[in-house]
């Protein structure tokens, strides 16, 4: 075949492929449209007998020289391509990413912002064990300008044998502390059946790193009218958590907070690995707040002070932390919680390092 002869049919080729080109997107403008209106009468998108119809239509009208296994095929390629092009919005555009919201989610509840300017130190005994107990935190907290409180009410843990919490009790304990002090308090559900009781006592909802993955719990946890502390699950990759987190915005509660707690790896000499990148990055994909629980993810006392630091020097908006009066006789997590002096050389610390600054919080003098 002469050289221009092959010429003039790539040139034809080129031509054809452009025409395809503009056909296959003239396609997938209509089935674009096709979708909005699919979307208001809330019928499904995907119509698998429609697809079949499709085929059938094309394979009937196939003179070749492609069988009719083929067209399928590429057929089968377009129909999907189309179909990923009715869901992309939804689907790579997640209501947590900044992509969807440039601006940072700031949580405002009693005053206190969470995501705002200051950064927050969350605090507070491991577990609600009594009134006296959690008071004794809270007072301290109260001459220093402290405002956030947390304990639980409900304990996930390990063992059943082990204390598993007060209950509804431990949250009118916090309720009653929390009015006394003028402070915000954050407490752990772990079932939807509790979530609009604890809405009458508590401020702040957090689910637990068990619970990160209990989608039920974060669908109802998404239809109530608190912030949400969603922590990171044990096991759990940051696209993971970033998905729990889209459940909850994807029900209508867009206050919702992210905690970094350490991830499980073979490294045994911390509880937990704290992923300090996590920090940065959830801050940089998401516009949620992000904080690091050093207690859970050390669960060691002598890094903690560095690791909220780093933290700090991170970009975290807060750092969780586990104060208890005696925690020598605490009824969880004994080995790892501050007690209030320890804990007030902790704030001190922080505030002297210069990467904790909040103008409301006490200097020791
Ligand atoms: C807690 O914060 O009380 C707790 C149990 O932490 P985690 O869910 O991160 O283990
Ligand atoms: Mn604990």
């Amino acid at each position: 075949m002469a050289h221009d002869q092959i010429e003039t049919m790539r040139k034809q080729i080129d031509e054809i492929n452009l025409q395809i080109l503009e056909l296959i997107n003239k396609r997938a403008t209509l089935v674009q449209e096709l979708g909005k209106e699919k979307e208001k009468q809330g019928s499904n998108r995907f119509d698998p007998e429609r697809e079949r119809q499709m085929l059938n239509l094309l394979v009937e009208n196939n003179k070749g020289p492609f069988n009719d296994n083929a067209i399928r095929h590429l057929f089968k390629q377009i129909f999907q391509v189309s179909l990923d092009l009715q869901d992309d919005d939804k689907k790579k555009v997640l209501l947590v990413s900044r992509k969807k919201k440039a601006e940072d989610t700031v949580i405002t509840v009693k005053g206190v912002e969470f995501g705002g300017k200051n950064p927050i130190l969350i605090a507070g005994p491991c577990s609600v064990e009594s009134y006296e107990q959690v008071r004794a935190v809270a007072e301290n907290h109260a001459k220093r300008g402290l405002r956030t409180l947390r304990g639980g009410a409900y304990k996930p843990r390990t063992s059943p044998y082990d204390f598993q919490g007060l209950g509804e009790e431990g949250l009118q304990i916090l309720k009653r502390i929390g009015d006394e002090f003028n402070l915000v308090t954050i407490s752990e559900i772990v079932t939807p059946a509790d979530l609009e009781m604890a809405t009458k006592y508590i401020d702040v909802i957090q689910i637990g790193a068990r619970n990160m993955q209990n989608f039920e719990l974060l669908k109802a946890a998404g239809r109530v009218n608190k912030p949400i502390l969603l922590k990171r699950g044990l096991s759990a990759t940051i696209e993971e958590f970033i998905y729990a987190a889209e459940y909850i915005l994807s029900e209508g509660n867009s206050q919702v907070m992210l905690c970094e707690r350490g991830i499980r790896t073979y490294e045994k000499a911390t509880r937990n690995t704290l992923d300090i990148s996590a920090v940065p990055l959830l801050k940089q994909e998401t516009h949620l707040p992000v904080f690091v629980d050093v207690t859970h993810s050390t669960g060691r006392r002598d890094l903690l002070l560095p690791c909220a630091k780093a933290g700090f020097a991170v970009g975290s908006d807060g750092i969780m932390v586990e104060v208890h009066p005696d925690p020598d006789v605490a009824l969880s997590d004994a080995k790892q919680q501050l007690n209030i002096p320890q804990f007030n050389e902790f704030v001190d610390e922080l505030l002297a390092s210069g990467l904790y600054k909040d103008e409301n919080v006490a200097t020791r003098v």
